[in-house]
């Protein structure tokens, strides 16, 4: 006799339907579903957002070097023998001017690094497994038709991804080196080894913006130094200062102004591309694939967020937050739906958010599938 038992009743067939019941194999041990949860990853799974991919690790470890070496540059050779005294035993010390300088530049050097490492590390805005359409009828939030995989559209009931077999909602684009489907894509950025998506943007920008500013701030100064040093050197040398400690550090110099020259022109670029990218509303692949923006809210909102749930959609007044890599970007419930273009069934009940998930911060979207597993 097998291993496995059939439960019919003794003495012949069933009677009826109901008394007939699969045969089950009792040895045999209940079937698991396990899932890969790598510690670092892109995965729906994994327990931190971070992608793995060599280039791009090595792109966001030179930036963050790029950093240093400025702060290296301005702090311990610019500053110290241009803002500072010797008193009669030779001992130099730095002037109040030298020492906010020395501060006020690694500040914006250590928000620029800040805004990287949040920009690398949160979820860009991927599309969780449990994700479902926002109306009950599937055309209503498949507009874009020319995406539609026709295969698995009228099977599942619902638009899915052709190569990561994810729900698609019609603002979601699917990124190769993700391998996530991301809402609202702008692009892969290897600078910041991540998509730029609406989970991530503001930090993208906050990293584009000081890093922009760093670059003004030591160009500013190496050429302030250099008309100092040449047009008053001798003045300057009958109050014990020198241009430079060392002739060697010239080098220093030299490759500050060239990293602020090139990185600060690449990111001036940067940023009045992406001023029309939030003005508009309007991504990079929108623009390339003609796509209209029509959107509840604007895309000031959609990156920064709103406040509390009592402002309006329309808030898109200045506020001091926006310069912040360190608070979440949220949204209320209903909106942050609308915006993602999917709902989750842990979100919400019956289509309305729960007491909970008033504010959603767009930051947390994975992670509550995760809590399930
Ligand atoms: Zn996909
Ligand atoms: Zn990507």
């Amino acid at each position: 006799m097998s291993s496995t038992t059939t439960q019919r009743r003794k003495g012949g067939a069933p009677k009826s339907v109901e008394n007939f019941k699969i045969a089950v194999p009792l040895d045999d041990p209940p079937i698991k579903a396990e899932v890969m949860r790598r510690k670092f990853g892109t995965g729906a799974f994994d327990q931190h957002w971070l992608n793995t991919d060599c280039c791009g690790l090595f792109c966001a470890f030179f930036t963050y070097g790029l950093h240093v070496y400025g702060v290296y540059a301005v702090c311990l050779i610019l500053i110290p023998p241009w803002m500072s005294t010797l008193d009669e035993d030779g001992v130099r010390s730095l002037t109040l001017m030298g020492h906010l300088h020395r501060l006020c530049f690694t500040l914006i050097a250590a928000l620029a690094v800040y805004s990287h490492f949040k920009a690398m590390t949160t979820d860009p805005g991927t599309v969780p497994p449990d994700a479902m359409p926002l109306s009950e009828d599937p055309s209503k939030d498949d507009q874009n038709g020319s995406e539609m995989d026709a295969l698995n559209q009228p099977k599942r009931g619902k638009r899915l991804c052709r190569r990561c077999s994810s729900f698609k909602p019609k603002r979601a684009h699917h990124c190769s080196v993700c391998r996530r489907c991301i809402v609202k894509m702008d692009h892969h950025c290897p600078w910041v080894n991540n998509c730029v998506g609406i989970g991530n943007h503001k930090y993208f920008l906050l990293f584009v913006f000081y890093t922009c500013l760093s670059c003004i701030y030591s160009f500013s100064l190496v050429i302030i130094r250099f008309y100092t040093c040449m047009g008053h050197h001798g003045h300057a040398r009958s109050h014990h200062l020198t241009c430079l400690d060392r002739p060697t550090q010239l080098m220093n110099i030299l490759g500050l102004l060239v990293e602020a020259i090139l990185f600060g022109l690449f990111t001036s670029c940067m940023m009045c591309d992406q001023a029309g990218v939030v003005t508009t509303n309007m991504t990079h692949i929108d623009r390339l694939k003609g796509d209209a923006a029509a959107n509840a809210v604007s895309g000031i909102v959609e990156v920064f967020g709103l406040k509390n749930k009592r402002e309006t959609s329309e808030g898109t007044k200045f506020r001091l937050d926006w310069l912040s890599p360190f608070g979440q970007v949220c949204f209320p419930g209903p909106l942050h739906e609308e915006i993602l273009g999917y709902r989750t069934p842990c979100r919400s009940v019956g289509g309305h958010p729960t007491a909970e998930s008033e504010m959603v911060s767009t930051g947390t979207m994975v992670r509550s599938v995760q809590e399930m597993v």
